[in-house]
């Protein structure tokens, strides 16, 4: 895999080349680079804190100096190990210095990267994109620097963006099968991990889980626990604390309130959602996600909020709930707040949710009993995660459509939906060359990656197709319930 990349920044050469030769000033500019070490007078070593969500992965890196040409290049090889030794990194790089004025000066770099084990066989292409967005920080980062004088090391850790490739991870090192069946294993923990992590506490209310989660920020809150305790298990967080939500009565059940609209606690498994029966007409395609999650063991097992909170992007409910219009309520210190669920999400597994806040429930806009759910997952094997997958809400006058709303999944850090696509196809027959054309335009707007449940490129080419599936099968079922 190579990067490369260039800036430029307002100082002479030979100034510049002083910064690139001062480790702290190059450390404090790498984004999630938490200390530096001179080992001699060609060596380094280095840690560098990744986030990814709640998960924090810890590299541990040497730095060779290999060859220097002052004032003019730098090379390095770079070699090193994820704290839980699941992948190997090494990388030969190269940083030039070319003069274009008195007073400016490109730096050019590149980097040859080879990575092995599993974040090499999983998260190619997610990591190339993480050190994309990391090399532009550095070049942000430096010009800063340079113009400082001075860089700060960062205490920040660098956001990675990334798909499942930890699910994968998990599965791989067989955490998943680790978590007892309805029940949490964190009293039965190995001593020898979550060495931090002795506390679960078990609040009386949502005002009191805050004052929890507020009171230390490195706590976490714990629903269902199907994907919180399996990443305690690999060591992939090590939280402060345990906040349990499962005793919060407030947090619970599926209700219609007045207004028709359909709240859904964020404690509710998706075994309940998929079994609800307010789940009608057009939220039937959330009904349709919740049964199409895992196998029974997770859907007995996992919540709404933990689901939403995750943030997985191959998760079924996150385009079903964009398909719905969904709103999301937050319970913070002293409030509630509720907003738009396509606003909740903001990059791969990242979402607007602030330390010390919680998902207290997700609402449904009264369902339109005429209009038809359906969530078409395109999964390698049964009760896998999609590989890609469309959420739709049909409504058809006759042979016309008379409205359609589209949701893609697990092609992007976000659900896509296409307004104007939409509105297109209101009024229209529905014609396969009509939705092969929406389904073009909305997989030009995914931004997948490649992982082991496919290429991007792959992704992208199902996406008309299930476009075109997810119709017929919307058509099908509105078929079926009404028969003329
Ligand atoms: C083997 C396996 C297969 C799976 N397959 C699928 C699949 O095919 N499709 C799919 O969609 N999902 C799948 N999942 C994910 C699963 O559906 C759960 O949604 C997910 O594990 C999280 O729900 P949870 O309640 O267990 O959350 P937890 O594991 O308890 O928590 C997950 C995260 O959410 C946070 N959190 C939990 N509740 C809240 C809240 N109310 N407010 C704020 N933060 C909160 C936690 O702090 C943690 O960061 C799978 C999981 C497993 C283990």
């Amino acid at each position: 895999m190579r990067l490369e990349g260039s800036f430029e920044v307002d100082q002479p050469a030979n100034f510049v080349w002083r910064k690139v030769k001062d480790p702290n000033l190059m450390a404090g500019c790498i984004p999630g680079c938490q200390n530096v070490e001179q080992l001699d007078e060609k060596n380094y070593r280095a840690d560098v804190l990744v986030t990814i969500g709640i998960i924090r992965a810890s590299f541990n890196l040497n730095i060779e100096v290999i060859k220097e040409i002052e004032n003019l290049e730098l090379q390095s090889r770079t070699t090193g190990q994820e704290g839980t030794q699941a992948s190997i990194i090494s990388s030969e790089n190269t940083l030039s210095l070319k003069a274009i004025s008195e007073q400016k000066t490109k730096l050019e770099f590149s980097s040859e990267v080879t990575i092995s084990g599993r974040l090499g066989k999983y998260g190619l292409g997610i990591i190339k994109k993480s050190a994309l967005k990391m090399a532009d920080e550095f070049a942000a980062n430096f010009s800063r620097a340079i113009e400082t004088g001075s860089a700060k090391v960062s205490t920040e850790p660098i956001i990675l963006p990334k798909t499942s490739i930890w699910h994968k991870i998990l599965e791989f090192l067989g955490m998943y099968r680790a978590i007892p069946f309805g029940k949490s294993n964190i009293e039965k923990k190995d001593p020898q991990k979550f060495s931090q992590t002795d506390i679960l506490l078990n609040p009386s209310s949502i005002s009191d889980a805050i004052e929890m989660l507020v009171a230390n920020q490195h706590r976490v809150p714990i629903a269902g626990g199907a994907t919180l305790v399996a990443m305690l298990n690999a060591n992939l967080i090590d939280p402060a604390g345990l906040v349990n939500l499962k005793g919060l009565a407030e947090l619970s059940g599926i209700s219609r309130n007045s207004s028709g609209e359909v709240k859904i606690g964020a404690l509710s498994r998706h075994a309940e959602t998929a079994e609800s029966d307010l789940l009608i007409g057009g939220l039937s395609g959330l009904k349709d996600a919740a049964q199409k999650i895992a196998n029974p063991i997770v859907r007995n097992m996992g919540t709404m909020g933990g689901s939403v909170a995750f943030a997985d992007p191959a998760a079924d409910y996150i385009p079903a709930l964009v398909a719905a219009d969904a709103e999301i309520e937050i319970a913070s210190s002293g409030e509630l707040s509720r907003l738009p669920i396509r606003d909740f999400f903001v990059d791969w597994y990242k979402t607007v949710l602030k330390p010390g806040e919680i998902i207290s429930a997700l609402y449904l806009p009264k369902p339109n009993k005429l209009a038809m759910g359906h969530h078409e997952k395109f999964a390698r094997v049964e009760g896998d995660y999609a590989t890609a997958s469309v959420n739709i809400i049909l409504s058809m006058k006759g042979k016309t459509c008379d409205s359609i709303k589209l949701a893609v999944g697990a092609c992007g850090p976000m659900p896509v939906r296409l307004l104007d696509v939409e509105k297109r196809l209101e009024g229209s027959d529905l014609s396969e060359t009509l939705l092969l054309k929406a389904g073009n335009e909305l997989a030009d707007a995914c931004d997948p990656t490649d992982d082991v449940r496919g290429t991007a490129d792959y992704r992208r080419k199902l996406v008309p197709q299930l476009v075109i599936c997810a119709v017929q099968n919307a058509q099908k079922k509105l078929l079926e319930r009404r028969p003329t």
